[in-house]
C-alpha cells in the first residue's frame, strides 16, 4: 500500500491547468506526494508524458479524466480513475464534448468581442495545441489584455453565468458517464459534490440515483464543498460503503489550489486499484 499524500484530482495544460503533465509531476515531487492522480477535462493526451515524467522519481501516478456532465443548467463533473482510454463509447463521448467545448467558447468570445477588445486567437493563443478549451482560457486572454486582474477575478465578471456572455456547453447526463467510466474499466468518483451555487453543483435528489447506477465514490475533502454539504456526504458514504476521497483539483498557477492541500487515504486508494479493470497505476 502507498503511504504518504496522495492528490488525486490535477490539472495540466492538456486542458486547463497551466503546467505540462511533465511540469506537474515535477511539482508533485516537490510537493512531497506520495501518489497524484492526472485528471485532466475530457481528456487522457496527458497520460503518456506523465507516465514519462515519472519514472525514476518514485510517485505513483494514477491515470484519471475529469468527464463533463450536466443536469439541466447544473454542471457536474465526474472523475474517472484507471479506465482504458481507448473504450469506443469514451473516445467517442469525450470526442464530442472537446468539440462542443470548442465551439462554446468561440460563441462567447464571439459575444464577448462585441464589447471588448478581444477575439479567438487572443484565446487559442492562451491555451496548448488540442488543449480541452474552457473558460479559463478565456479568462486568460481577458487577463492578457487588461481586462481582469487574474482567473478569479474573470470568472467573477465577465466569464460568470449570469454576466449575459455565457453559454453552457453540451454534456452527457452524470448517469451516461457513469456507464461510460465503468464500461472502460475505470471507478467513476463525483468531484466536490457540495458546492455552493450553480456550478458543479448536484441537486441531491440525484445522488441516490447516480449511487444505484454504480457510481463508486465521492470527493469529500476539497476546498469548494461546503461544511454542511461534507457532512451529508460522509453520512451517504456510510451508508452506501462509498469510496470517499480528497483532493486539491490543482491548475498550476490558473487557481489559488495548491497540491496536497487536501488528500486521500491510502485504503481509500487501494479500493479504487482493486476495483479498476481499465488500466493499472503507473509506479515511477
Ligand atoms: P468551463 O467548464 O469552461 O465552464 O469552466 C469551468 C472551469 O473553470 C473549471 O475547470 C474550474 O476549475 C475553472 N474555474 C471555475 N471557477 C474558477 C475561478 N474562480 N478561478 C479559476 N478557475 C475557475
Ligand atoms: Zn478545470
Ligand atoms: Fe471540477
Ligand atoms: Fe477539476
Amino acid at each position: 500500500m502507498i503511504t504518504g499524500p496522495i492528490d488525486l484530482h490535477t490539472h495540466s495544460s492538456v486542458s486547463d491547468g497551466t503546467e505540462a503533465p511533465a511540469d506537474l509531476i515535477a511539482s508533485a515531487v516537490t510537493a512531497g506526494l506520495a501518489a497524484v492522480a492526472l485528471t485532466d477535462h475530457d481528456s487522457t493526451s496527458g497520460w503518456d508524458e506523465a507516465r514519462a515524467a515519472i519514472v525514476g522519481t518514485g510517485l505513483t501516478l494514477i491515470p484519471g479524466m475529469e468527464l463533463s456532465t450536466r443536469v439541466g443548467y447544473n454542471s457536474v463533473h465526474m472523475l474517472g480513475y484507471l479506465f482504458d482510454p481507448a473504450s469506443p463509447e469514451l473516445v467517442e463521448e469525450t470526442t464530442r464534448l472537446r468539440n462542443d467545448r470548442l465551439h462554446r467558447a468561440e460563441r462567447m468570445v464571439t459575444r464577448i468581442g462585441a464589447d471588448y477588445d478581444i477575439d479567438w486567437g487572443d484565446v487559442l493563443a492562451q491555451a496548448s495545441e488540442g488543449a480541452t478549451l474552457g473558460r479559463p482560457h478565456i479568462a486568460d486572454a481577458l487577463v492578457a489584455k487588461g481586462y481582469a486582474r487574474d482567473r478569479s477575478a474573470a470568472f467573477a465578471g465577465i466569464l460568470h453565468w449570469r454576466s449575459g456572455y455565457y453559454e453552457p456547453h453540451e454534456a452527457p447526463s452524470p448517469l451516461l458517464g457513469i456507464r461510460i467510466i465503468r464500461a472502460a474499466g475505470g471507478v467513476p468518483v463525483l468531484a466536490h459534490p457540495a458546492t455552493r451555487g450553480r456550478e458543479a453543483n448536484l441537486p441531491q435528489s440525484h445522488l441516490l440515483e447516480l449511487v444505484e447506477a454504480g457510481l463508486g465514490g465521492v470527493e469529500i475533502s476539497h476546498r469548494d464543498n461546503t461544511e454542511g454539504g461534507k457532512q451529508t456526504l460522509r453520512a451517504l458514504a456510510d451508508e452506501y460503503d462509498l469510496i470517499v476521497t480528497g483532493s486539491s483539483d490543482y491548475h498550476g498557477e490558473g487557481k489559488p489550489n495548491r497540491l496536497g492541500e487536501n488528500t486521500t487515504e491510502p485504503e481509500q486508494l487501494e479500493r479504487i486499484i482493486d476495483r479498476a479493470t481499465g488500466a493499472a497505476p503507473f509506479v515511477g
